[in-house]
């Protein structure tokens, strides 16, 4: 997660940089180059996971910005209960991403959102199942019972 947020994991762009052969594009859309923001958040594949994920957590946030989500969990006047949910959901986001980007890549299998979005959920309610403080507040509680 912090390596996304710092653009520093090894995307095609950052592999061109340090001389490897690798033809630039995104390895998800085959159409944009690709770099940290491109393929975690401005892809198309990106996007409709985010949307997803968005709509399923209630989560209003306007932007598809990595930093600027990180930031708007910070600021925003919401539980600290349902903060950590929504930065558990982005590291969840990023995570699957990435794997299925790796999957592509050395297993040639195909882009699926569906079993992304499928994962990032899994992990999630899985995270919140064993994290979950004793004390949380009903509205909380109702909210992630709910997802
Ligand atoms: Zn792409």
């Amino acid at each position: 997660m912090w390596l996304a947020m710092l653009n520093r994991l090894k995307t095609q762009n950052r592999l061109i940089k340090f001389g490897v052969k690798v033809n630039g594009t995104c390895c998800l859309c085959d159409v944009h180059p690709e770099n940290c923001q491109h393929l975690f958040f401005d892809c198309k594949i990106d996007r409709h996971c985010l949307l997803e994920v968005k709509n399923w957590l209630n989560w209003h946030a306007q932007t598809s910005n990595l930093p600027q989500l990180i930031r708007w969990i910070g600021k925003a006047r919401i539980s600290k209960f349902k903060k950590k949910v929504l930065a558990a959901a982005t590291a969840a986001l990023v995570y699957s991403l990435w794997k299925s980007k790796i999957a592509v890549i050395w297993k040639k299998s195909l882009i699926n959102p569906a079993r992304i979005i499928e994962d990032i959920k899994g992990t999630l309610k899985i995270q919140i199942a064993m994290f979950m403080p004793r004390k949380v507040k009903n509205i909380n509680r109702d909210w992630v019972f709910a997802l």
